[in-house]
């Protein structure tokens, strides 16, 4: 695939590798802010391959995991619910509420519950069930959140009643700012989100600079991006620096992408939202707006969160946080497997724990 595959190839990789071995200067410690990263890292090897001094960690950029155990048990609520048809992306699918079970075991036992592509598939499930009330699990970052925003016009403007969305859509870089409040956690870059900074622009970034003097590179997914983006972290680390640079710039530029954004912001406003691991963080989310309220599944359905435990003994909390390795969670490997994920870490194809499990056992 144009722009994939090139960026794959090991010819390519390789003086990567050497210049940065050259470039680490001073060991630094780095949070790869995005799931995708995490997974693109440990898939590829590059985990293995990086010289001494080069510490990673993994953050709070799995939107999947990042969504709260009671969002999760409101969701498996509402899913119970006669005339409630449940549309979703994959990965939430099998992600336990506190009760420890999962949509996955709801749809065995008849509650309906499709998953979908995109979310205009879920407008045609509407069409396709007029008795249904079609209620879209609105999880993500900046990058899904056009589509959906999109899919809500779209159901306004075919006048699709029985449509709505449950949005627990978060945005970057509030989570960041969370995090970087706490002294405990030592680290001196953030390899930035190559897929949200295109919407919201490698500027985003430059208050986390400002405010922390934190060295900033935003990074594509492939090895090769990854690599450049790790140099130019290296680089800065070792002479002091602290900058937002652009190491994307095949699909990211300074400024955000203003046509998705304003399709965001006609639908959604900022709202206050509740994160697994880092709690209620404001306006870090995203919320339906009052004119287009007739989509918005909590005004709907009157949705209310309560609060929620996390599953016993799980601490993806504590790695969402980048304080913790899931290999220091006791649940790890043993009661807490891809076949049988106690946590979200675990289930989500983004989530630090799965990566683990998969590549580094
Ligand atoms: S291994 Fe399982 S229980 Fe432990 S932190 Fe990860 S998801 Fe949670």
């Amino acid at each position: 695939m144009k722009y994939v595959d090139e960026f794959r190839d090991y010819a390519l990789a390789e003086p990567l590798l050497k210049e940065l071995r050259r470039s680490v200067t001073t060991s630094f410690r780095v949070m790869e802010v995005c799931g995708t990263h995490t997974m693109s890292i440990f898939r590829s090897g590059l985990r293995t391959l990086l010289p001494e001094g080069v510490e990673l960690i993994s953050g709070p950029g799995c939107p999947v995991c990042v969504t709260s155990a009671s969002h999760i048990d409101a969701i498996l609520a509402i899913a119970e619910r006669t005339n409630v048809r449940i549309a979703l992306f994959g990965d939430l699918f099998r992600v336990p509420g506190s009760s420890g079970l999962s949509l996955a075991n709801a749809s065995s036992q008849g509650t309906k519950v499709d998953i979908v592509y995109s979310p205009m598939d879920s407008l045609e499930l509407a069409r396709n069930y007029p008795e249904d009330m079609v209620v879209f699990l609105g999880v993500g970052f900046e990058t899904t959140t056009p589509g959906i925003a999109a899919t809500i016009m779209a159901a306004k403007n075919s006048n699709v009643d029985n449509f709505s969305v449950f949005s627990t859509h978060k945005t970057m870089p509030p989570p960041l700012l969370a995090l970087l409040d706490d002294p405990e956690l030592q680290i001196d870059g953030l390899l930035c989100p190559g897929h949200v900074s295109s919407i919201i622009g490698a500027g985003a970034y430059q208050p986390l600079v400002d405010r922390y003097g934190l060295a900033c590179v935003v990074g594509g997914f492939e090895p090769a991006d990854i690599l450049q983006a790790l140099i130019l972290l290296a680089r800065q680390v070792g002479r002091g620096e602290a900058k937002v640079e652009n190491a994307y710039t095949r699909a990211v530029r300074w400024e955000e992408n203003s046509r998705a954004q304003q399709m965001v912001h006609n639908i959604f406003e900022p709202a206050d939202m509740e994160w697994r691991g880092l709690g209620m963080i404001p306006q870090s989310g995203l919320a339906i707006r009052e004119e287009y309220g007739h989509f918005d599944a909590e005004k709907r359905l009157n949705i209310k969160l309560t609060p929620a435990e996390e599953p016993k003994g799980c601490r993806c909390g504590e790695i969402l946080k980048g304080k913790e390795l899931p290999s220091q969670c006791p649940l790890f490997g043993k009661r807490c497997t891809p076949g049988n994920p106690i946590g979200p870490c675990m289930v989500s194809s983004e989530g630090t724990c799965a990566a683990f499990y998969k590549y580094d056992q």
